[in-house]
């Protein structure tokens, strides 16, 4: 077991639940602080510390920090892209003041590493849609996508200038069926599974052919835990790495499905999410997450919909 004391922040959200798991499987339950400003999510309870936290209030986190000797932040609050849009200065304040509350205190607490998650939603209309490289034109248009590309320019500006060891990677769209959804743009792709299991019937917030970037949950935590155990001269991006799956619209993912479900149908009504989505990459380029750290996905469309389905 290592020494390493975590503190991971929005520990009860569709990514910070699983990955609470896993770093406690890593580096024993004891040493992997779950804090949350909601309730213990039912699927922590008993398998370790939990604290209740507002990532908001830097003088409470500054205090959580040095009385529990952490020496690992993982920050995962945030307001994602579509509730972003409803409430775009709270989603600003939010996101903006939760990261340099964290990265100023690791700052001045010397902490040995930082995971904070950038998303593709960095990108906008103006990028190039296929295979969008690392470095490229990047204009976001959403709230979200704003706040994440300040996020990346404030990571890698507390690296070079004070050495903060902070890492982070440009999410796609995450599919999981542990912990529910927190108002993302690819949530379709998780409600799809559950509709179809339940009803045999989809309606679809996203038009039929709208290629996304996603990504299964198991390959985001092993791609995360990957890149926070790499040794630090592998890692030449410090704002935030690109990261891809696989990339599929949700007619290919009703077709997927109905392979397992045959009376499954699906119908198309685009909403305010369709305009986010049309501003994003249809593919990604992750070649220099894949040759920096050697990251490598495993789950593919029809690997992941037959693991969904036997598992929801
Ligand atoms: P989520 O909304 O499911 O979870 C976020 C958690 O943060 C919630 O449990 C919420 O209660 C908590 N939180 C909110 N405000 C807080 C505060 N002030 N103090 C403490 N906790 C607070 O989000 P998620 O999907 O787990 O995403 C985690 C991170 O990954 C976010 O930064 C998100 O932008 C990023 N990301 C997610 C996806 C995705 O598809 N889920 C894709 C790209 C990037």
């Amino acid at each position: 077991m290592k020494k390493d004391k975590i503190l991971l922040i929005g520990a009860c959200g569709q990514i910070g639940v699983e990955l609470t798991l896993a770093l406690r499987k890593m580096y024993g339950d004891a040493n992997v602080l779950a804090s949350d400003l909601r309730e213990e999510h039912d699927l922590l309870k008993g398998t370790g510390p939990y604290v209740s936290l507002d990532v908001m209030n830097k003088e409470m986190l500054h205090v959580l920090v040095i009385r529990h000797n952490i020496t690992q932040i993982y920050l995962l609050a945030a307001i994602l892209s579509a509730t972003g849009e409803k409430n775009p200065l709270l989603a600003w304040h939010i996101n903006m003041q939760s990261l340099l509350n964290v990265l100023d205190i690791a700052k001045e607490e010397n902490l040995d590493k930082i995971y904070w998650p950038s998303s593709i939603a960095v990108f906008g209309p103006n990028s190039p849609a296929m295979d969008t490289p690392q470095h490229t034109i990047i204009e976001p248009t959403t709230i979200y996508g704003i706040s994440k590309f300040a996020g990346e320019r404030w990571c890698e500006y507390y690296n070079h200038r004070f050495g903060v060891d902070v890492r982070s990677l440009r999410y796609p769209g995450l599919i999981s069926y542990k912990s529910a959804p927190g108002g993302g743009t690819t949530d379709y792709a998780i409600e799809i599974f559950h509709e179809a299991k339940e009803h045999k019937k989809y309606t679809s917030f996203l038009a039929e052919n709208t290629y996304l970037p996603m990504m299964y949950m198991p390959d985001a935590i092993r791609a995360t835990i990957e890149l926070m155990e790499s040794d630090a001269s592998k890692i030449s991006v410090r704002s935030a790495y690109n990261l891809s799956g696989m990339s599929f619209s949700p007619k290919e993912i009703a077709a997927e499905i109905k392979q397992h479900i045959p009376a499954f149908t699906i119908a198309y009504e685009p909403d305010y999410r369709q305009q986010i989505a049309d501003g994003w990459p249809d593919s990604i380029d992750d070649s220099l997450a894949r040759n920096d750290w050697g990251w490598k996905h495993e789950f593919d469309l029809s690997k992941m919909t037959a693991d969904m389905l036997a598992n929801i």
